[in-house]
């Protein structure tokens, strides 16, 4: 700090501003401030020696002792000392106007980016609610079509015709499930996304959803545990969401782990919540991507080969169907070890 000043100092010695008189204050000041010292050294000098003040006497004392031109030098040395003050002064003000100019202008460029952003953003938000109509519509016809072959109302299908219509509905599902994702989020975004909190035994609504992951666990020959205690307390929860949050995280979980091995689903009671806990023994998570999975589109192998089909989107409905249920969610995984998912629902005798 002292050391910049004194810099400061030197070069404003070496700027025309500190010498200019009309312009600087500070020097006139300065120059005031010099003045009385030759006055005073000079006056106490013939007081000393029983001198009155008049022109000779005053010369000839200045002549004698040369101490007194050091004293006659005051006033400009302190215009100069003065003069540099401010020009230091007046650069510093310079600086703060400058940075104030550059601060408004970043300000304005921030607002302008800020109003366009908006508008992207309600332009996605237009597109996603679009998109998610104009592709349910054929989607629900192709759905009907489907039905309609399946139940032989144009003929009986042989085994081949069988495989194929199965291929296409397991497509449609998949296409089905996708466009939901995206209604969703959608709804998220746009604050239209809600939930019907009631309090209930939530220990059936999870048995029964690990009832339906179960055929797609044994696909894989995925051992699915249920470790989610007989007695439990009631929660306050919107059923088909935490469906919605199980099948999400149940589904990831037999998705992103290997054969034969196993997915659990544990709860434990706390004081105000109940924690449920679903645990892999799968591929994990690298510890840099955790914080990025429960944003919408984020996956943590994006490339075009990836071997995991999904869109991204289930996280980040799960993450705000359980921020709407007052609730948290969060991860614990390492790669090759296996992913921990939990989240928390709030007991409806706690509130
Ligand atoms: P999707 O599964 O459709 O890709 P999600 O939002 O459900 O989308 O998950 C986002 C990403 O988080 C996944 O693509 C995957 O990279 C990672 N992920 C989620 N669950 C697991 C898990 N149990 N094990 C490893 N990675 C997971």
């Amino acid at each position: 700090m002292f050391i910049p000043s004194i810099m400061e100092f030197c070069k404003a010695l070496g700027k025309r501003n500190t010498y200019n008189i009309r312009k600087n204050t500070y020097s006139i000041f300065g120059v005031l401030w010099g003045i009385p010292v030759p006055i005073v050294t000079t006056g106490i000098a013939l007081y000393y020696r029983d001198l009155s003040p008049t022109l000779p006497n005053i010369i000839n004392e200045v002549v004698s002792n040369p101490l007194h031109f050091f004293f006659l030098m005051h006033p400009f040395i302190f215009g100069i000392v003065f003069g540099a003050m401010g020009t230091v002064r007046e650069e510093k003000e310079e600086q703060k106007l400058r940075f104030e100019k550059s601060l408004i202008e970043i300000n304005e460029k921030l607002k302008t980016t800020n109003k366009k952003l908006q508008e992207l953003d309600e332009l996605k938000d237009n597109f996603l609610s679009m998109v998610s109509h104009e592709l349910w519509s054929p989607l629900t016809t192709i759905q009907g079509h489907i039905t309609f072959l399946k139940d032989g109302k144009s003929g009986t299908l042989d085994v081949a015709q069988k495989e194929v219509l199965e291929i296409v509905e397991e497509q449609t599902v998949r296409l089905d499930n996708l466009i939901r994702g995206l209604v969703d989020i959608s709804k998220i975004e746009t604050g239209k996304f809600d939930v019907a909190l009631e309090s209930m035994d939530i220990k059936n609504v999870v048995y029964k959803t690990l009832d339906s992951m179960k055929q797609q666990a044994d696909e894989k020959n995925i051992l699915l545990k249920n470790e989610v205690p007989q007695n439990m307390s009631k929660v306050l929860a919107d059923k088909e969401r935490i469906v919605q949050v199980l099948v999400n995280l149940l589904g990831n979980a037999i998705k992103f782990t290997p054969k034969n091995k196993t997915v659990t689903l544990h709860a434990k009671e706390k004081d105000e919540t109940v924690e449920f806990a679903v645990t892999d023994e799968g591929i994990g998570i690298p510890e840099e991507k955790i914080d990025k999975i429960f944003d919408k589109f984020y996956q943590v192998d994006s490339t075009s080969n990836r071997e995991f089909g999904g869109c991204g989107l289930g996280l980040a409905i799960a993450r705000s169907i359980i921020e709407l249920h007052n609730g948290q969610i969060w991860v614990k995984s390492q790669p090759g070890a296996g992913s921990k998912f939990m989240f928390e629902l709030r007991k409806s005798n706690a509130n």
